[in-house]
């Protein structure tokens, strides 16, 4: 895939970008070793104090860091501002918490051990790789850089090959903020020049937030070089609706569960799981928002759907809807690709989807929502867990114990009880299954990438 800024919203190529060449890799690796070496001999406050600075520095650039990552991937203005006030206040988070994240933490009778101390200390690996995709294009590599900054390692991006204005901003964002050179550096590289990187022995380990494609291709040459990886991969998350819920509600939150971000959400509701005592009622409330979404000029204020971000993604769910219709599928609404210029999909509902069609198992990256009618708890957690992702779950029920059920059997990384998935700072994300190993976010994301290191004392 090339390296270049094409409009989604027009289809129109407006830079193009050369490829860095192995002596500039070369380089760059060099500045993120030496850069970990002088990172190590700082201390929490003062990194605290860079990453408080690179969040200002955010803020003050968010009307034209919005404007780059709309031109780059067609998410609304709107949207894109929301996601880097968020990262924001992601990075003011971990600059407030870190240290306590991260604080040694003493056995209690080391004399059963025997010893008169004993500890566990988190110290920082090194230079770690980030593969990352362009759907949240700043939020993604922020909730990866923030946490193992504050941790003491040094940041390599390879980002999403169709967002490098993102990817040149977020490179100079952390040295522009106090932080050594080389502390957080982009290479413009294709998917292919991944594994050199990968297989240097600079690189301690290897972050990939993306499909379960790339995941395992990432996974399988870390390990033949016993380096960590995180894996956040895909998602078809189920959102269940049971009769006690609110089904306006449920309504309302599942459009926006489905459609944020054009449809391309790792954590959007994919899969509508609808009890049949209310499937009627939530199927034509959510057919008539869903047709009611305004498409358009994702600069606008009042628009609610931009196109999807690649024209390869668009032929995707094309694809994967045709193949559903050619199965006997039923479309309530949309499905049919408009006629104009760009990557453009319309918001779209589809029911009797049978196990012998591919969105049955596959993920849909755009506004695409199939309805599946369930007859108890029992059938909508069998048919939640009949897919091969793990990544979120939205249940909408006000029965506690049906919570409790729900919350207890669902495959997946996170359960959300009458609200849609979001990912905090505060909360670990990530999930099981083909939707990945490992968490971000939180205590447990900064662990990740730290050597949990046993000192013993006699
Ligand atoms: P993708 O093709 O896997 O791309 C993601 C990143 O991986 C890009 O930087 C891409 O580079 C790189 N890449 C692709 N194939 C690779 C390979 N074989 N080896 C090394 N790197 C490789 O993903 P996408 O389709 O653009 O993004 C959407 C996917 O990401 C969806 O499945 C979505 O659910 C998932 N996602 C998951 C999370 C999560 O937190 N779990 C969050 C967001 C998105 P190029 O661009 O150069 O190909």
């Amino acid at each position: 895939m090339a390296i270049a800024t094409i409009n989604p919203a027009t289809g129109e190529t407006l830079e193009e970008f050369e490829p860095f060449s192995p002596e500039e890799i070369d380089r760059r690796l060099g500045l993120a070793d030496e850069a970990f070496r002088a990172l190590g001999r700082t201390s929490f406050d003062t990194r605290a104090e860079w990453m408080r600075a690179a969040a200002d520095l955010l803020d003050a650039d968010i009307n034209d860091l919005a404007r780059t990552v709309t031109t780059e991937m067609g998410k609304t203005l709107q949207s894109a501002r929301a996601e880097i006030a968020k990262c924001a206040m992601g990075m003011r988070f971990f600059a407030t918490h870190a240290q306590r994240f991260l604080a040694d933490e003493p056995l209690d009778n080391p004399d059963s051990v025997g010893a008169s101390r004993a500890y566990v200390s988190y110290q920082p690996l090194g230079p770690i790789l980030a593969v990352m995709p362009w759907n949240f294009p700043v939020w993604q590599v922020i909730r990866f850089a923030a946490p193992a900054l504050m941790a003491g390692n040094t940041g390599v991006l390879k980002h999403a090959s169709n967002v490098p204005r993102t990817a040149l901003y977020l490179d100079r964002l952390f040295t522009r903020a106090g932080f050594p050179e080389g502390a957080f550096a982009a290479l413009l590289i294709g998917s292919t020049d991944v594994e050199q990187v990968l297989l240097d022995p600079r690189i301690r380990a290897a972050t990939l937030t993306g499909s379960d494609a790339a995941g395992s291709s990432v996974g399988l040459i870390a390990g033949s070089q016993v380096k960590k990886t995180v894996l956040e991969l895909g998602g078809s998350d189920p959102f269940v609706v049971m009769p006690s819920a609110d089904v306006d509600q449920a309504v309302r939150v599942g459009v926006t569960a489905r459609c944020q971000n054009n449809g391309q959400s790792c954590i959007a509701a994919k899969r509508f799981l609808v009890h049949e005592d209310c499937f009627d009622e939530f199927t034509d409330r959510f057919v008539e928002r869903m047709a009611d979404l305004r498409i358009g000029d994702p600069m606008a204020d009042d628009t609610d759907l931009g196109p999807l971000a690649t024209e390869v993604g668009r032929d995707g769910v094309e694809q994967v809807v045709a193949d559903a219709v050619g199965k006997g599928a039923k479309v309530l609404c949309g499905g049919e690709t408009p006629d104009r210029p760009g990557w453009w999909y319309p918001p779209t509902v589809i029911t009797d989807v049978t196990p012998a069609m591919r969105m049955y198992d596959e993920e849909v990256f755009g506004p695409v929502a199939q309805i599946h009618r369930v007859g108890s708890v029992e059938d909508a957690i069998a048919l939640a867990n009949a897919t091969p992702y793990g990544l979120g779950s939205s249940v909408w029920t006000h029965d506690p114990a049906e919570q409790a059920e729900f919350a207890r059997s669902i495959e997946s990384g996170q359960v959300f009880v009458n609200g849609m998935v979001v990912s905090y700072p505060q909360l670990p994300f990530g999930g099981v299954k083909r939707s990945g190993y490992g968490r971000e976010l939180a205590a447990y994301g900064i662990r990740e990438f730290c050597n949990t290191k046993t000192v013993w004392a006699a």
